[in-house]
């Protein structure tokens, strides 16, 4: 493992660099990358943020947003950069399998692996790691990464606020989990403080929704929601032809899952949707119901203790029809 004044050093001089984020990197991924891209090419670094899949279009407009380098995309080149990185930041995950194909260039090259995370069960991949299970998002790491560890807060100008304010935002559901503490509400003065526009960037993310998308949500409600309130579940399930019906794109389907979290009694939810080569479901939970623990128990997944989700190659019904299966084991925790 590498110690914070070897890493102080080597960001002395200019340095190629490489950050990454998980595969369909949501607000956060995106956010604390380009926090940190927008923060290290300040100091002359040739830095280059590839995301292994797309992202959401609303998104788009974030502050080096035209820069990034989309792997599937762009694969022989991403491939070039990785190998002649000699530092790779990876953001908002701690496993190599989380960037798909990308982990094995990741895990080959002869770069320093940075891990900035806040993802429960880190694997051993990296060099050195900032790492707090506690933090509501990897941009809240990256902020006092910069500030405490490096010591630069003067370098979080505006467009590195905007950047980590929008990572914070959406991995806090909008300042509502239970990890957002006073100290995350500090932050995000500091934030705005240094140039970060809140209610700009909470109208940019939330309220540029497109006509099918807020439809769609609609049909999920008052169509594909089953509430099992002997479980204190509510469960929405979506087919293949449902998105199509809807010209639904994967982030449109983002959030979806609190709709059904937010029903009075109910403390667990699952958005199980059909995509075109498996079954994906997001989990949400209240309290001490592991939504981690049913995802990486029966579902190839993971995440966080309140926020999880898995794969199936099983059948939609299937799917839905194994979860329902597991609830009874969970049930001492769901009904009290
Ligand atoms: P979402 O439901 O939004 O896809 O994911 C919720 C949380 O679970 C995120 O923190 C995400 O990183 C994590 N997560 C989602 N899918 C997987 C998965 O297949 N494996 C693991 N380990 N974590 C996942
Ligand atoms: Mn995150």
């Amino acid at each position: 493992m590498l110690n914070i004044a070897s890493l102080i050093e080597l960001l002395a001089q200019p340095q190629k660099i490489v950050i990454t984020t998980h595969h369909k990197p949501d607000g956060d991924a995106i956010g604390s990358s380009l926090g940190l891209y927008n923060y290290l090419i300040q100091q002359g670094h040739h830095v280059k943020v590839i995301t292994p899949t797309d992202y959401p279009d609303y998104f788009n407009w974030m502050p080096g947003n035209d820069e990034v380098i989309i792997f599937t995309d762009s694969t022989e080149k991403a491939a070039v950069l990785i190998s002649e990185a000699k530092i790779i930041f990876c953001l908002d995950f701690n496993a190599l399998g989380r960037i798909n194909e990308m982990g094995e260039l990741v895990g080959q090259s002869s770069a320093i692996k940075v891990m900035i995370d806040h993802h429960l069960e880190p694997a051993d991949f990296d060099d050195y790691r900032y790492w707090d299970i506690n933090a509501c998002a990897t941009a809240q790491l990256v902020y006092t990464f910069i500030v405490n560890e490096l010591k630069n807060k003067q370098l979080v100008n505006k467009d590195v606020a905007t950047c980590l304010y929008t990572g914070i935002m959406t991995d806090s559901a909008s300042f509502r989990l239970p990890n957002t503490t006073s100290a995350v509400h500090r932050i995000a003065a500091d934030l705005i403080d240094a140039g970060a526009v809140n209610w700009r960037i909470h109208d940019l993310v939330y309220d540029n929704s497109p006509e099918n998308r807020l439809r769609f949500l609609g049909l999920c409600i008052s169509e594909k929601l089953e509430v099992l309130y002997e479980f204190s579940t509510a469960i929405i399930t979506v087919s293949k032809h449902d998105l199509e019906k809807y010209n639904i794109n994967t982030g449109d389907t983002e959030g979806i899952v609190n709709y059904a979290l937010s029903i009075a009694g109910i403390r667990l939810a699952a958005f199980v949707v059909e995509r075109p080569d498996k079954v994906k479901l997001s989990l949400r939970s209240k309290g001490d119901i592991p939504a981690n623990d049913i995802c990486k128990r029966y579902f190839n997944g993971g995440g966080h203790y309140n926020a999880a989700g898995g794969t199936s190659t099983d059948s939609l019904e299937q799917t839905v029809n194994k979860l329902k299966l597991i609830l009874p084991e969970y049930k001492k925790l769901l009904i009290k």
